[in-house]
């Protein structure tokens, strides 16, 4: 058997007891993040598995998106703190992405292998010393490169809340993960204005108050007529032909540049949570491990990412698994 494998459901399979991010036959499903591709088949994994294990805030998150895992089944774990299961110890790493986000590591007697799931540099600590890293590449070729880190999209997004919370309302759209993170990151550059949610953002908003210790003050409902405040909405219902108030898509695929006017008032800003092609490789040149795996079920040109990572860092890679 091996030691660290994608399967074709695109459960990332660890050591010997563990199935991450979409069901497998194994006793432990791990959740890395709340995200619709890393939760595939959970409640499957529910009924079948032996126990679920996430961070904390992955499993108060779930539990708001309507994912209630078995009170019997349920493993919370915090960062950095190893756990014995089943002869094998499991230790669940930050990853800069989302609210409650982790890296999976699995140590057997004679192994360690690694699952970065979704993440962005810096930020995220590489997992070292491995014999097999699973590796995520959203972006995983050069064509795919962003010229602009986040910290500059983050910089063009808060300009813009700024100029348009001087005549009125603003609207932000985005994923979820991506709203709470964008919440923080408006606050701690002093976004004072109240932002408005739903019942659902606003439980999202809560958990991620704590996640990032900032507070983010969220509002159910919006101020009187005529006051300027921030609403944020879910990528899905972007509809660039309502209401006046200026709109902002939040999206990950917006490689053009930071911020792209798709007419008066409403803005793309090209602001992702993954990392670019460069940093998926500085990754992996910092972690060094005995074999890389990239994840092909989640990713994108992932035998380019391997292909690359066999050249450059003389490293044997494949993209997993074989589509
Ligand atoms: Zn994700």
């Amino acid at each position: 058997m091996d030691i660290a494998a994608v399967s074709r459901e695109g459960a990332v399979l660890l050591g010997r007891n563990f199935a991450v991010d979409a069901h497998a036959p194994r006793p432990i499903r791990i959740v890395t993040h709340i995200h619709a591709d890393h939760i595939v088949e959970l409640e499957r994994s529910y009924r079948e598995s032996l126990l679920v294990v996430a961070t904390e805030y992955t499993m108060e998150l779930l539990e708001i998106l309507g994912h209630y895992a078995p009170e019997t089944k349920r493993v919370q774990m915090s960062y950095n703190k190893p756990i014995e299961m089943m002869g094998e110890i499991v230790t669940l790493l930050p990853a800069r992405h989302i609210v409650g986000s982790a890296q999976v590591m699995v140590e057997g007697e004679e192994y360690r292998v690694g699952y970065t799931s979704d993440f962005k540099m810096p930020g995220t600590p590489p997992m070292e010393r491995l014999d097999v890293l699973v590796i995520d590449a959203t972006y995983g070729s050069p064509r795919l490169q962003r010229k602009w880190s986040d910290f500059e999209a983050m910089a063009a997004l808060l300009s813009l809340v700024e100029e348009g919370l001087k005549y009125g309302p603003v609207e932000i759209y985005a994923y979820h993960g991506k709203i709470q993170e964008i919440m923080a990151e408006l606050r701690i550059r002093k976004v004072r204005e109240p932002f408005v949610t739903d019942l659902r953002g606003y439980k999202m908003a809560k958990v991620a108050e704590r996640f990032y210790e900032v507070d983010l003050e969220p509002l159910l409902t919006r101020p009187e007529e005529g006051s300027s405040f921030v609403s944020f909405v879910h990528a899905s219902r972007f509809d660039e032909r309502r209401g006046k108030a200026m709109k902002i898509l939040a999206t990950g695929w917006e490689l053009r540049a930071p911020v792209v006017r798709v007419k008066d008032g409403v803005y793309r800003v090209g602001f992702s949570d993954h990392a670019t092609f460069k940093e998926i490789i500085e990754y992996v040149q910092e972690a060094m491990p005995k074999k890389v795996i990239v994840d092909a079920y989640r990713g994108t040109d992932t035998r380019i990412t391997a292909k690359y990572i066999e050249k450059a860092l003389n490293i044997p890679a494949e993209s997993q698994p074989e589509l």
